[in-house]
């Protein structure tokens, strides 16, 4: 039986052979994922033997990372921002950007008395239950226009033991009459071109209607500036991720409804989050 420092060594050939620039990191993510251990007890057990029916489901695994899909759908979960988010197909991978896009916010509002946050388009539930576990008083509502990906929101609020949370299947602000200290949203914002220049990863494996918007990219981050003014508690603020590309237009579309407009980069130096106040 071989070792699984042979069978990693392997494996980490495949990958690279099919193109996959990080073969070595995830080869070690799925080979750990399958034995149920972290990096670092993988580390500690390499020179153990592998059993045959491991081998197989091994393959398994490789062969669906050969095919470009992503890391995360295969293992089932990705870590954001001190939270174990599940995934699937059904939901958009949290990215980075949007941990730093959690981060400012909580960094500009954390000692606000905020008292409801809505988050539109949840997806996974990343950003909701993020801010749901920092704004321990705030009550949030969540919300989102596809059914499969509430219920991955709702299994990660249970995952995460977040009880300050609420679902609710909507488009956009349809139906919502309440208002809110702050509404916040990750929305589609990609043109069509750039999403069919996008990786395979994203390409084939990503829900479109989660990344791609029409109008340039900027349909449903209008809709949201244009719709969002009566769902604001007084002072309250609208807060959207967008495209690198993006603010100019959304900056003078946003004048006939917000009076504050900000905008501020990510870590990459793009013009990433606007802030939006009456
Ligand atoms: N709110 C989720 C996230 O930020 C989903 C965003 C989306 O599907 N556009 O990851």
């Amino acid at each position: 039986m071989p070792s699984l420092v042979e069978i990693l060594k392997q494996s980490e050939h495949f990958l690279r052979n099919k193109g996959i620039v990080t073969a070595k990191l995830d080869a070690e993510l799925l080979l750990a994922h399958l034995l149920r251990y972290n990096r670092l007890s993988l580390h500690l057990h390499l020179h153990d033997n592998m059993k045959d029916q491991s081998l197989s489901q091994l393959q398994q695994l490789l062969s669906r990372r050969g095919n470009r899909e992503p890391l995360q759908y295969i293992v089932g979960k990705v870590d954001f921002y001190g939270l174990s988010i599940a995934v699937d197909r059904n939901v958009l991978i949290p990215r980075h950007e949007t941990e730093e896009f959690v981060d400012i916010i909580i960094s500009r509002f954390g000692n606000r008395p905020v008292r409801s946050i809505l988050d539109l388009g949840t997806g996974s539930g990343a950003i909701g239950l993020a801010l749901a576990k920092h704004f321990t008083k705030a009550n949030v509502l969540a919300v989102d226009a596809n059914q499969n990906a509430l219920l991955m929101a709702q299994k990660n609020a249970m995952r995460n033991e977040i009880t300050n949370i609420r679902f609710m299947v909507s488009d956009w602000l349809e139906g919502i009459d309440e208002t809110f200290d702050m509404i916040i949203s990750n929305p589609p914002y990609l043109t069509n071109e750039e999403f069919e220049n996008a990786q395979d990863e994203i390409k084939n494996f990503e829900p479109k209607c989660a990344l791609v918007s029409k109008n340039n990219g900027l349909a449903d981050i209008f809709k949201i500036i244009s719709t969002t003014g009566r769902s604001l508690a007084k002072d309250g603020v609208l807060a959207l991720e967008t495209g690198s590309s993006q603010h100019e237009s959304i900056a003078s579309f946003a004048k006939d409804y917000f009076g504050k407009f900000e905008s501020m980069y990510d870590l990459n130096g793009e013009n990433r989050f606007v802030f939006l106040q009456i």
